[in-house]
């Protein structure tokens, strides 16, 4: 059976830290999915076909990984592409603690899909996107932080 993972979040956008978990992941799985979950509640900074596209354009040198989106539930979401893995990212306890929680009740609710942690890389500890959004509104300079393709759809998109 072949090993599927998802990698679900709000990608908005995309950054190094997302990118390092990513790549690190795709040796282990046959397939990666970055899913980008609509969430009717949050606004986003980039729209969905931005969002795609900084991904895309990030791996695309890469067979095993793709990009996709879904609502509703992500065990529903697992389930409907014959996924068995969601893969999470963990940068400090306050991730573990609110991981824990998220990856227990989807395990009740779906025992055959397993939550997979991967450990951050130290420099990329303090990294989330709301950080580059925040630089971006502000008219600042965030290139260091985030995958090199996807700078390039930013700068075409602010
Ligand atoms: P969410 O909207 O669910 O917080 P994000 O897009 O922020 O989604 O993150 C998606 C996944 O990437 C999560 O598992 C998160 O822990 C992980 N992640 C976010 N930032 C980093 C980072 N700097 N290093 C490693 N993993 C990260």
């Amino acid at each position: 059976m072949e090993r599927i993972a998802v990698f679900p979040g709000s990608f908005d956008p995309i950054t190094n830290g997302h990118e390092s978990v990513i790549k690190r992941a795709a040796l282990l799985f046959d397939k990666i999915i970055v899913a980008i979950g609509m969430n009717s509640q949050k606004n986003s900074f980039f729209d969905m076909a931005t969002r795609m596209k900084m991904i895309e354009a990030t791996f695309e040198d890469y067979d095993n990984i793709s990009v996709s989106n879904y609502s509703g539930l992500t065990v529903d979401y697992c389930k409907t592409i014959g996924a068995n893995y969601l893969l999470r990212g963990l940068r400090t306890s306050a991730d573990f603690e609110f991981e824990r929680s998220f990856g227990q009740i989807n395990k009740q609710m779906d025992s055959s899909i397993e939550t997979i942690f991967m450990l951050t890389q130290p420099e990329h500890t303090a990294l989330n996107s709301s950080i580059i959004r925040d630089i971006l509104k502000h008219g600042g300079d965030a290139e260091q932080f985030v995958p090199e393709k996807a700078w390039k759809i930013i700068l075409k998109n602010i």
